[in-house]
This record gives C-alpha cells, structure tokens and sequence, in this order.
C-alpha cells in the first residue's frame, strides 16, 4: 500500500469524503499527492498537453500577452502570471517567441508561476533557466499589479463536487471504504446546501442525474476577474470543457495515457473533470469586467495563424520534422483530436470591446 492509500483509508475510516475533499486529497496532498511527488506529462507519464504536443502553441499564446500588452498601453512592466505550468514548456516557448518579434514585451514581462508541485517548480526552473521567474503557492501571493494570466489545462484539476439527483433532492456523491476494503462512490442521504447553486436547467435533470460543481473554479476565476478590475490586464484560460451547463458525470482519471476507473489506485492516475466555462464567464460578469469566448480551441489556434507558423516551420525542416509539426499541428486543431473539446475564454477590461483571436 502505498503512503496516500494509508492516509486515504485512515482518513475514510472516520466517515466518507466528498469527491472534492477527495480530489485535493489525492491530487494536492502536500507529501503524497500525484502533482506533489511527480511529473505527470510527457510520453512516458499519464497525459500529454498542448504545449508538450508542439511549440506553436506556447509560441501563438506568447505573441497573445504581447498583442494584448499593446492593447492596454503597452507598460514598462507587466506581470506575466501562469497558473500551473506543468514542465514550463508553454512560457518557454512564449518567451523565446517574444524576445524575437515582440522585444518590448519581453523586456516588460515579469514572470511569476503559480505552482504547488515541488516536483514541477524543479522543472519549471529548468525550463526557464536565465530567466527571472518568481513563484507562489496560490495566485492571491503575486504582486497586485496589470497583469497577463494565463492558465492551460489548469482549472480542470482543481476540485469538483458532485451531487445526485434523488428522491430527497439533490445530494452530495460521496467516497468510501467499502466493506472488501476497496474505494467505492455512495450518496448522502440529506439534499446539499451547494444544490442552490445549480443551474436552474440543470437542476431539473431526472433522478439519478449526476451534476457538477466546483466553487474552487468559481473562486479562481472570480480572484482573476478581480485582479483584472482593480489593476488591470487581462487572462486567457485553456481547459477542456463545455460552454453551456449540463448535467452529467465527466470525473475522470488518466493513467499512462489510458483511462482508468476513477477510484482505482488512489494517488497514482490523474484525476480531472471538465469545466463548465459558463462559471467563468458569469464570474466575470458579477465582478464587472468583459469575458471572450468560449470558443473552440482549432478555431482560437487558427486564428492565431498556427497554420502559417506550422508552413513557416515546415520550410527549415526535413522530412522527418515536417512530419512531426503536420501531427502537432493535426492534434492541437481536428475536430476528432483536441481542436473542439478544448475551449479557450478570455478576461479583459471593460475598456478593451476586443482580444486577438476572439470576433467582436
Ligand atoms: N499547464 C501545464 C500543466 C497542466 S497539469 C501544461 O499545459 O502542460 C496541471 C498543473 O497545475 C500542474 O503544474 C500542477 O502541479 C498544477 N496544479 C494543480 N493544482 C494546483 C493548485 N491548486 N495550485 C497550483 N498549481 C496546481
């Protein structure tokens, strides 16, 4: 048994968890959580993210911040925050890419990484080794100043809660230790107070529906929304998700690039849910501030013009590497791939009616 599966099942021993209690647990546990003890990405790990896939797209999101700083003014200094930035890859990519056609914004961008792995700050310095990066735990510990913030792949690691439509109301999903020993889901037998906050539509699902909520999106997307309102700049969040609220169970746990049951092998898969982006969006409402989107990933790339970039690329390369950036680039926008179920939305000042890669 491994460290976590001891303090997960003492800790099941004293009643159920939530999925959400269950989500950090495993996830975020300071000693023994999945991010905390190791790097998940890559070929040889458990999933593969976009700027792993190809450097065009931490390249295309580098000359986003710089059209953007343009946009507000183009200050001496910006913050360049970045919400979980896995190996570092996305920022290195953007960096490089803006010291050579956006050398202004370069020399402006103050990096700051918002990361809890010490696994992957490790990484991270590596990635960005010669250039000055500060980081923190929690995003509210960066400086209160205008600020670019982006987040890939981020949102959907942070906790969800799951609630059950029953016969008494909509009750919380609940794991425990079943009688063999083993992680099993249940239900509480009292209605959840978070009910409340449900989608009126989605509150009406039929009985069994499974529905989603995560106040610590909301709160994260609201703490950007914030920043955005009092000091400026703007935030550009990639996940995959849906627009529109729904109901239904998309909790899922990724292993060596294969799914694996949610609740088997606690502490040694990724466990993710998809985002519901109308969170966000409504967020950025109640604090004030524009959102963008959401729109599809393939769309937001193209627009960018990775297809130029990937032709431009092309030209320099062999065979064998023209190869390489046609598949990045098939992967990062078909439809089948990850160009339609990954979303992209943006925050940004009332002051600004547009963002690069959004129509007006
Ligand atoms: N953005 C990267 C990595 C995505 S994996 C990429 O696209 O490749 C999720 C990242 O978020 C990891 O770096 C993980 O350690 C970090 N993370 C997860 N929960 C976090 C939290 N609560 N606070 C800060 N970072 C977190």
């Amino acid at each position: 048994m491994t460290p976590l599966e001891r303090l997960l099942k003492r800790r099941l021993a004293a009643g159920p968890l939530t999925v959400a209690e269950y989500m950090k647990l495993v996830l975020g546990h300071p000693r023994h959580g999945y991010y905390t003890t190791r790097d998940p990405l890559g070929a040889k790990g458990d999933f593969v993210t976009a700027p792993e896939i190809s450097q065009m797209f931490g390249e295309l999101i580098g000359l986003w911040c710089a059209h953007v700083w343009g946009l507000i003014g183009a200050p001496k200094r910006v913050l360049l925050i970045e919400l979980g930035p896995g190996r570092g890859t996305l920022m290195a990519d953007a960096m490089r890419a803006c010291r050579k056609v956006a050398s202004g914004f370069a020399a402006a961008a103050e990096i700051h990484f918002v990361e809890t792995s010490p696994a992957l700050r490790d990484m991270q310095a590596r990635a960005l080794y010669g250039t000055q990066v500060s980081w923190h735990a929690k995003l509210s510990a960066a400086p209160r100043e205008p600020a670019l913030i982006i987040a890939n792949e981020f949102l959907d690691a942070l906790p969800i809660h799951q609630l059950v439509h029953t016969e008494n109301g909509w009750c919380e999903r609940l794991v425990e230790l079943k009688r063999d020993g083993r992680l099993g889901f249940t239900v509480a037998t009292t209605p959840s107070p978070l009910a409340a906050a449900l989608d009126p539509q989605v509150a009406q699902a039929p009985i069994g529906s499974i529905a989603e909520l995560s106040p610590k999106v909301r709160a994260m997307a609201r703490a950007m929304a914030k920043r955005i309102a009092h000091f400026g700049g703007a935030a550009l969040l990639i996940d995959y998700g849906h627009a529109v609220a729904g109901a239904g169970d998309t909790l899922q746990a990724l292993r060596s690039h294969r799914r694996q049951e949610v609740l088997g092998d606690p502490g040694s898969a990724d466990v993710t849910a998809h985002v519901d982006f109308s969170t966000l969006t409504a967020e950025a409402a109640s604090v004030g501030i524009r959102s963008f989107g959401p729109i599809e990933q393939g769309v937001f790339l193209r627009r960018l013009g990775i297809i130029e970039r990937a032709t431009m690329l092309k030209r320099d390369a062999d065979k064998a590497v023209a190869r390489e950036i046609d598949a990045g680039l098939k992967r990062l926008i078909d439809t089948d791939e990850m160009g339609t179920l990954f979303k992209v939305a943006a925050f940004g000042p009332r002051s600004l009616d547009h963002l690069p890669g959004f129509v007006r």
